[in-house]
């Protein structure tokens, strides 16, 4: 989200400064890259906002690429959703954006499926992005491109606000940090964006995003051995040009931010490629690695103003955050620009996603008690 924000800030002329602790941790580099708000069986604002961010990565793209003179990796490959039983494919949320499959058209979709699987769902329409070895490297080096600052290994520690009135906190005046030297500095910095992943509400507690781990794994396929994305219930397979399978990806919400790969992990995964491509669990693994998702409680993303003012937020995208930074960073970049005059969709989903909806929703019962 920093990336892709700060590079439209700087398309538009502005001049962007990018505090990162750590680049290699960012669930930017660790995400299976899909571009799937159908194949996910996202409902209500989530599933229009990724129908929204679809439709503009292709113009997204090809501005990153333009700017950075290299390749994103964007594939517009359609993904499949295998189930069990016909009755479970045609209670799936987003049946009627999807092409029914049965199991002979299943398996003309992907050959070699595994027999438990009898139907399913083929959304044409979703995609992936090359995000750990492209997207995010092209980003970059389009940023540098247009002079974006850069400082690599600078943790934001806190924010400092200005006085505030009649007890309220006043606005953002200036971030505090400690440099990749591990010198402590003061940033005087009238207007940022929080885009700190899952580490987010470190910075500012009131924000109600947690991690969620995930861990993945990559195996060499032979070329061409699968076309589409396949998107099983707790494992998919996400197919590179090259041949590359990216494999994800577990859940852990009760692992918190604890690092490294588990037995029981890696298992899960090799049992779900297993029952979902049996001839894959031939082919060799080349890397494993794990990361954490920006999780909300509605795990929709918080978009826009935040608790203080100009500080902005885009944070808390959960299993979306490659698909949905193309919207992010237009929606931002806006309302950072040009607070008061953002195009009507754009204030639609400011307010749909405005971090305020958890406070407003706690605050009823508080007013009962
Ligand atoms: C296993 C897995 C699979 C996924 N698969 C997909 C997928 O297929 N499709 C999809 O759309 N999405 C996917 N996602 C989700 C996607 O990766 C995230 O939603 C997205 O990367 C979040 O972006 P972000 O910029 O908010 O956070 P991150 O990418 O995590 O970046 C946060 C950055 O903030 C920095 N930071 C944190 N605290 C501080 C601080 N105090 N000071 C300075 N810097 C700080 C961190 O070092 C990090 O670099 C997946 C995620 C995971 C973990």
């Amino acid at each position: 989200m920093g990336l892709a924000i700060a590079h439209q800030l700087a398309r538009r002329g502005e001049a962007v400064q990018v505090l990162s602790r750590r680049r290699s941790e960012a669930a930017g580099f660790v995400a299976a890259g899909m571009l799937a708000p159908h194949a996910e069986g996202l409902s209500g604002n989530l599933l229009a906002l990724g129908q929204a961010a679809l439709a503009r990565v292709p113009h997204w793209v090809a501005q990153i690429e333009a700017d950075s003179g290299v390749s994103c990796g964007l594939r517009p490959c359609g993904i499949v959703v295998p189930f069990t039983s016909a009755a479970e494919r045609d209670a799936y949320p987003t049946v009627a954006w999807g092409e029914a499959l049965d199991r002979t058209a299943l398996e003309r979709e992907v050959p070699g499926i595994g027999c438990a699987w009898q139907a399913g769902l083929l959304f044409a329409q979703d995609g992936q992005i090359d995000n750990r070895r492209q997207l995010m490297r092209a980003l970059e080096r389009a940023c540098a491109g247009l002079g974006v600052q850069f400082q690599e290994g600078a943790e934001v520690l806190a924010l400092e606000r200005t006085a505030g009135g009649s007890g309220t906190g006043g606005a953002l005046a200036a971030v505090h940090l400690r440099t990749a030297e591990g010198e402590e500095q003061r940033l005087p910095a009238q207007r940022a964006v929080l885009t700190c992943g899952a580490w987010s509400a470190r910075l500012l507690p009131e924000l109600p995003v947690f991690p969620v781990k995930g861990q993945m794994l990559s195996l060499q396929a032979p070329r061409q051995a699968l076309s589409r994305v396949i998107f099983g219930p707790g494992t998919y397979l996400v197919p590179r040009s090259d041949g590359l399978v990216v494999v994800g990806a577990t859940s852990e919400p009760q692992a918190g931010f604890s690092d490294g790969l588990t037995p029981a992990g890696q298992r899960q995964l090799q049992a779900g490629v297993a029952s979902l491509l049996p001839e894959a669990i031939s082919w060799p693994p080349m890397e494993r690695w794990w990361g954490f998702r920006p999780c909300t409680p509605d795990e929709g993303p918080l978009l826009g103003d935040s608790p203080i003012p100009g500080l902005w937020l885009a944070c808390g995208h959960h299993r979306n955050g490659v698909l949905l930074a193309s919207i992010t960073a237009e929606l931002l970049s806006a309302a950072v620009l040009e607070p008061a005059s953002s195009p009507a969709d754009s204030i639609h989903w400011l307010n749909a996603f405005a971090w305020t909806r958890f406070r407003d929703r706690a605050q009823p019962s508080t007013r009962q008690t």
